[in-house]
């Protein structure tokens, strides 16, 4: 267990402070006194890595092991390519080689996830925090940075192209003034704020002159509508297609209607991807709805009526199945519909939807018309569900914004504002899919960002 180091915070002057214990901040503080700094990190919370150990559901997906470094930085987005440069100097796997030399053994999971072979994210904490301890860095646990300090006498930079500007100083909430000649920013995003990430960063550094681009939820669960939902929670389904809908006109509520289960002409297909989900107590969660909830909530924002749609089949054709079906039914005429399952499709699910056709379950195989069991096909290739709304940041997996990447020199992820300021993690403005890449992000950052600052002193 980590404590708190004893020695006068107040009266030393350090090379490298470091803000925020989290996996970005541990990583730049072990680095930068490995590489031999005087290395002092502050956390407000009592302990290290709170929201580390809420990552991958306690399993921590460490990185993403894509061989493909162009998939790897699509992950990103176009912004993606400021990255490559440091995904250069340490990458993934260069991530998977630091924690086995550490003892973390580790397993890829399907898309490429890497985890820790006893799928405990504390592990991962423990050997983190352990390093950063044998390489000498001082730790200050529970207390809270106030303000990040400017050297007036050169007053804060308007613009990003002013150099030579620095920082002098971190003010704490007690008042205390701790000195450093460079400064790690580590304080995360706005996800999950009760694990201490709470845009403290996105302040200060809009304070002293830097643009920082507006947060929100992303990589976030979605709440839907339909309130019955609940009775399917817990569900987990591994391999289904989604995709979102939109009407052409708003006005034409009846086209969802039209055809039953399927899109009508007057509906557009905004995107589609295929994965895991899970049903939630008030809607969906899982990797490939995380991943699209961008895109719903942009639609949401626009005002418009969006409609998840999952296909259980997403591997066969809508002919094929009306054809499985029909085999289904025939061979079991005297079989009540309610026991005529298909192994792909959970029993809750296939009796919610017999009972949204207003079809009873009782009925035999050879009762059921041609029609409605068409409409069991289209039901189940296309199962429409309507988005209410993105759940809040204490649900979200990380915020999008934060720093405007322009403003960073990726070479060392350090502030083109003032030259001893870096940045590393969530509080860079990132879009990013979920599958471990943020974190990569952080053991990146957090490592070429720590090298470049013990090279300052
Ligand atoms: C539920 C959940 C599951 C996730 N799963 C995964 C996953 O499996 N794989 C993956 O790649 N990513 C995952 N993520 C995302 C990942 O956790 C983050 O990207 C990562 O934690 C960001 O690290 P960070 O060091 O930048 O910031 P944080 O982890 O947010 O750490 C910031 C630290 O700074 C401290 N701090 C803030 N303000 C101050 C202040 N004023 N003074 C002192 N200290 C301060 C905070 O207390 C905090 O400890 C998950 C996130 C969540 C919420």
């Amino acid at each position: 267990m980590i404590k708190n180091s004893k020695f006068d915070i107040q009266n030393s002057v350090y090379d490298v402070v470091v803000i925020g214990g989290g996996p970005a901040g541990l990583m730049a503080a072990s680095i930068a006194a490995k590489y031999g700094a005087k290395v002092l990190l502050l956390e407000k919370n009592d302990v290290m890595g709170k929201k580390l150990l809420l990552t991958g559901g306690g399993r921590c997906n460490l990185t993403n092991a894509d061989p493909n470094v162009r998939n790897f930085v699509s992950k990103f987005g176009k912004k993606g390519d400021f990255l490559f440069s440091p995904l250069s100097v340490f990458g993934t796997d260069d991530t998977v080689r630091f924690f086995e030399k550490l003892g973390i053994k580790t397993k890829t999971e399907p898309g490429f996830r890497v985890f820790p072979e006893s799928d405990n994210a504390l592990d991962v904490l423990g050997v983190l925090t352990k390093l950063a301890k044998e390489n000498g860095v001082e730790f200050r646990l529970g207390v809270s940075v106030k303000h990040i300090n400017p050297d007036v006498s050169v007053g804060a930079p308007t613009k990003a192209s002013e150099k030579n500007r620095n920082i002098k100083s971190v003010i704490l909430e007690d008042g205390i003034e701790i000195k450093a000649k460079n400064f790690i920013l580590a304080t995360g995003g706005k996800s999950h704020p009760e694990t201490g990430s709470t845009g403290d960063g996105f302040k200060w550094l809009k304070e002293i002159g830097h643009k920082v681009i507006d947060s929100n939820p992303s990589l976030v669960p979605i709440k839907l509508r339909e309130q019955w939902i609940a009775e399917l929670a817990g569900i987990t389904l591994e391999n289904v297609g989604v995709s979102i809908w939109v009407l052409k006109k708003e006005t034409d509520k009846s086209e969802w209607k039209k055809v039953l289960g399927l899109p009508a002409p007057g509906v557009a297909r905004q995107a589609g991807k295929k994965g895991k989900i899970l049903f939630t107590h008030v809607g969906l969660s899982g990797p490939t709805i995380l991943n699209m909830s961008k895109t719903i909530g942009d639609l949401l924002k626009e005002k418009k009526e969006v409609k998840v749609a999952i296909d259980f089949f997403p591997g066969i054709g809508l002919d094929v199945m009306h054809e499985r079906m029909i085999k289904l039914f025939e061979k079991n005429p005297k079989k009540k519909i309610k026991n005529l399952l298909l192994p792909e499709v959970p029993e809750k699910i296939y009796l919610k939807i017999l009972d949204i056709m207003g079809m009873d379950g009782e009925w035999f195989a050879n009762e059921v018309k041609r029609a409605e069991r068409i409409a069991i096909v289209e039901m189940l290739k296309m199962f429409k569900l309507t988005a209410d709304e993105l759940l809040g940041y204490d649900k979200a997996i990380v915020s999008s914004g934060g720093v405007d990447l322009n403003e960073v020199d990726f070479k060392e992820f350090k502030s083109k504002l003032y030259d001893n300021l870096f940045l590393v993690g969530d509080i860079l403005d990132f879009d990013r899919s979920s599958g471990g890449y943020s974190l990569q992000l952080c053991w990146t950052s957090g490592y070429v960002a720590g090298k470049s600052a013990s090279k300052y002193l």
